[in-house]
């Protein structure tokens, strides 16, 4: 029992409506209890089929549950079908979906198969013209929507913030005895956007369980409060996401810290990850962060995670780092195979760890760990099993046999 006053872990999830994604049978519940969904996006010309098709598999590969592909322009919009044609091909049965800015309606109602093709449409309430054109424009993507029974996104984005509402509290704003900073504003408007074009879609007649909202901005504080406040107001399932995250560790720390504070609070029904790819970098890697989020919280369990020391001056090689790092590669290697052929798997744990000083201690917490010698201590690796020392490695092939061993208790 948690000693009073303490409270361990995650609060319950917020209660929502439950949103489903699906392509023939296979389908993917956002919200409702559901645990949360990791999705990405791919940054292909999507009018090239072949290349959004592959890189779309390779997303849904390293594990992104959906993946959102930008539909912008008519070439786009014509080698959706075809891009989805490629990855049933292939057994690739995840959903995509269309991402629309300016054109979407004209593109949603020119190319019908491009309609059916995805599984939801992420809609920008602030990138859909002016007035009565905007209203019309939204309708007509919602009309489009309730056609095909496909959900929805209303994505509110702070760099794309409806002008004419923004301009109308502003204006409010500013008759108030005491005015909000304007940042306030922005935040007020970002959430009044979401949840107007949400309720405007019901009238039209969306079902509520097909809408799921965003409202994303570039700041960690901003982001929290803004989603604290969303979340307060609605029913709807939430996306969360650090919009412009960034580059490398800065836009992997920013995208933590802030999905963090609001997972822990239970406010979240799908997570995605925008970082800066570096030059040639590899686009699976925020699919990797999103899963390494929801895991290390204990949120979700994708694949077995690898315990490491940071290593110090009492480790003379970097022996142990680079074990660590092939464990932990050939982990996720194994884990398309692994997650059917052995249930759970993916909630093990394993330690590699650089000296006596916490090796010991950490592989007997882990389900299968190693103690590697640090400088002065005799060669020889201890390995322990389910807490208990098992067999000593020594010599040049200690990352082999541990690997073996790991791949035996897996089996085993
Ligand atoms: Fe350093 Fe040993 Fe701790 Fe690793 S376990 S950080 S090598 S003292």
């Amino acid at each position: 029992q948690d000693r009073p006053n303490i409270s361990v872990g995650p609060a319950p999830r917020r209660t929502t409506r439950q949103v489903v994604l699906s392509w023939y049978d296979h389908t993917v519940r956002v919200g409702g209890g559901a645990p949360v969904v990791v999705q990405s996006m791919t940054n292909t010309d999507t009018a090239d089929p072949i290349a959004t098709a592959i890189q779309v598999k390779d997303l849904a590969m390293a594990g992104s549950e959906v993946v959102r592909i930008t539909v912008n322009t008519p070439e786009a919009a014509a080698q959706v079908p075809a891009i989805r044609e490629q990855l049933d091909r292939m057994g690739v049965y995840v959903p995509l979906v269309g991402d629309f800015h300016y054109n979407g309606h004209k593109l949603l109602t020119q190319f019908p198969e491009c309609a059916q093709a995805l599984s939801k449409y992420r809609i920008n309430p602030g990138n859909m013209g002016a007035g009565n054109k905007r209203d019309d424009n939204f309708a007509q993507m919602i009309e489009v929507a309730c056609r095909y029974n496909k959900p929805v996104r209303i994505g509110v984005n702070w760099g794309s913030l409806d002008s004419s509402l923004m301009a109308k509290m502003m204006d409010e704003n500013s008759r108030r005895a005491q005015p909000w900073a304007a940042q306030a504003v922005m935040r007020e408007a970002l959430v009044v956007s979401a949840i107007s074009n949400a309720q405007r879609a019901e009238t039209l007649g969306l079902p509520g369980d097909a809408i799921v909202l965003s409202c994303k901005v570039s700041h960690v504080q901003d982001l929290i409060a803004v989603y604290q406040d969303l979340a307060s107001r609605c029913d709807y399932p939430l996306h969360l996401g650090l919009t412009e995250a960034g580059m490398g560790s800065k836009g992997i720390v920013a995208s933590t810290a802030a999905l963090a504070v609001l997972l822990q609070q239970g406010i979240g029904d799908t997570i995605r990850i925008s970082l800066t790819p570096e030059p040639g970098g590899d686009r699976t890697r925020e699919v990797v962060v999103a899963q390494e989020i929801l895991q290390t919280m204990g949120l979700r369990a994708f694949t077995p995670m690898v315990v490491a020391c940071p290593g110090c001056g009492r480790t003379s090689s970097t022996v142990f780092q680079e074990l660590a790092d092939s464990i932990q590669t050939y982990l996720r290697q194994q884990m398309p195979v692994w997650k059917t052929r052995y249930p759970g798997v993916e909630t093990m744990n394993v330690a590699v760890m650089g000296c006596v000083v916490n090796g010991p201690g950490e592989s007997q917490h882990a389900d299968i760990g190693i103690s590697l010698p640090g400088t002065g201590e005799v060669p020889s690796a201890p390995v322990y099993i389910d807490g208990r020392r098992t067999v000593t490695l020594k010599g040049d092939s200690i990352a082999g046999e541990f690997q073996a061993i790991v791949e035996r208790y897996v089996e085993e």
